[in-house]
């Protein structure tokens, strides 16, 4: 017996070898494989850490804004940390730069020091508006921002680091209610501010009278109008600081969202992350890194004559590359020629009548090679003009019966599966999708079109997107999208999106 087991446990053990060997090979690659797909940083960009969490601001707006400009100028990989206490050194070891967002307790003597050793050794620091209070140990001063206190001596390496604080003086650090003003920057030769233009308007909080260190090198300025409560000088608003071999950027910008949002702050603000990281800034004076990218695709949408859920409208969300402007009917899309204006037409309108005019314009830009896409109702529109719904669409939703054809139906709310059928750039990435949508039965599909989708729901034609065979220009039909069950579905919405690419001739071509 024992000895059966431990013959079974060798060749058990011999089997497991042999299956590891002949699968190591394919391991191996397919893990790097999957690092490579979705890395755990995007190779050549600037590691950054929010450090966030608490604040006597509204941290949970800023915060994710603040990531999503860096992310937006395509320069940095960001992370967030909102329990910054308890950080290593290790945690660190990744990152280039670190952004802190926040004003609350002290996080330990191991994470302060693990961050003075990150600055100290050559590594960035952005610390931004209350940041340059959080760790002065100013309770009796912020006591109106927070009844409930915070007893904390300060920081003072952080101090160091970030060269100017609040004070209680005198003269006592504060600001003046809320109110516009202008920047000027006192440095344009510094590569933060090189190229920008020489002041900006803002809507803000302007700190007045920090404590301030020689070793702060001030880039802007802005004059605290007396008649607003202020001091009557130019106050320092953004400064550098090199601290040991690292580089430091201090804003007193950004009290909320809409200060955040100004322009002139998103300009400083990653291009100073930039510089704190590197030494240098690439980024452009809109705070975006100089891009070859072609124009977005001009895509005019067109509603009208059936109502629709406005969670529409966020489809397009997120794109980039895709401008587009609505028309809220068939006349007015199509009262002029629109050859020059757009590249692609997105149809969600339920249009019948249309005047001869109209149709010429909306032929020419058809003929002209542009793109189409017809989503859901669209495929009912104008039932007289065979040429329309035979060759263009290649569908056709019956209003009424024809001859012994009956009407088409239609059922709200469907659960379906919805696969492709065949191998195509603009299903590659939505792929099988389920959700809950109106299907239609009984249309009139063309025998030529190339079917990519096709619904498992019963109550459904079956093919819900295709592409028609209409030679002269990419017209796509997308049967779903009756509601927000399917607007917001993130693979409907890449599936809408990328056939406006296809059909715009952004897409890999494949051949129709
Ligand atoms: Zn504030
Ligand atoms: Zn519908």
């Amino acid at each position: 017996m024992d000895r059966i087991i431990r013959k079974s446990a060798i060749v058990l053990t011999f089997c497991l070898a042999l299956v590891l060997m002949l699968f190591a090979p394919v391991f191996g690659p397919a893990s790097a494989q999957a690092q490579d797909t979705i890395p755990f940083f995007q190779a050549g960009k600037i590691r950054v850490l929010i450090l966030s969490g608490r604040n006597n601001h509204d941290w949970r707006s800023s915060t994710p804004f603040l990531r999503k400009v860096l992310v937006d100028s395509g320069r940095f990989d960001v992370r967030v940390e909102e329990e910054p206490v308890g950080i290593t050194a290790a945690t660190l070891a990744a990152y280039d730069l670190l952004v802190v967002d926040y004003e609350g307790p002290r996080w330990g003597d191991v994470t302060e020091k693990a961050l003075e050793d990150f600055v100290n050794q050559g590594k960035g620091l952005v610390a931004v508006h209350g940041a340059n209070y959080t760790f002065a140990g100013l309770e009796v001063l912020l006591d109106k921002h927070k009844p409930s206190g915070l007893k904390q001596p300060p920081w003072p390496e952080y101090l160091q680091m970030i060269g100017g604080w609040w004070t209680l003086g005198p003269p006592k650090t504060d600001h003046a209610p809320r109110h516009c003003f202008t920047v000027k920057f006192v440095d344009r030769e510094h590569p933060i501010t090189r190229g920008l233009p020489e002041s900006f308007r803002t809507s803000d909080e302007l700190y007045h009278s920090p404590q301030m260190l020689p070793a702060a090198h001030i880039l802007a300025t802005a004059f605290d109008d007396p008649a607003n409560g202020g001091t009557g000088k130019d106050e320092p608003l953004m400064w550098t600081v090199n601290y040991g071999k690292g580089s430091v950027f201090y804003t007193a910008l950004g009290h909320d969202l809409s200060a955040q949002q100004e322009s002139g702050y998103v300009s400083t603000f990653t291009r100073a992350a930039e510089w704190a990281a590197t030494g240098a800034v690439t980024l452009s004076a809109d705070g975006k890194l100089p891009t070859q990218a072609p124009p977005p695709l001009r895509v005019l949408v067109v509603t009208g004559g059936h109502e629709y859920s406005t969670t529409f409208y966020t489809v397009f969300e997120g794109a980039d590359d895709l401008h587009w402007e609505h028309a809220v009917s068939n006349h007015m899309a199509f009262k002029n020629d629109i050859r020059k204006d757009f590249d692609v037409l997105v149809l969600y309108d339920f249009s019948q009548e249309v005047s001869e005019a109209e149709k010429t314009n909306l032929r020419d830009f058809v003929e002209a090679g542009k793109g189409v896409v017809v989503l859901h109702h669209a495929i009912a529109d104008y039932q007289d003009w065979d040429w329309w719904w035979k060759e263009v669409v290649g569908g056709k939703y019956l209003l009424k019966p024809d001859g012994s054809t009956p009407a088409s139906t239609y059922l709200h709310g469907q659960e379906q599966c919805v696969r492709p059928i065949v191998s195509h750039p603009i299903t590659a990435r939505s792929r099988t999708m389920h959700l809950w949508d109106e299907t239609y039965k009984g249309m009139w599909i063309s025998p030529d079109v190339k079917v990519l989708l096709r619904s498992d729901a019963p109550t459904s034609d079956g093919p819900v997107a295709w592409i028609s065979p209409y030679p002269k220009s990419r017209v796509v039909y997308i049967q779903l999208g009756h509601g927000e069950t399917a607007h917001l579905y993130p693979a409907y919405r890449v599936l809408v999106q990328d056939a406006i690419r296809w059909t715009g001739g952004r897409l890999d071509a494949e051949k129709k």
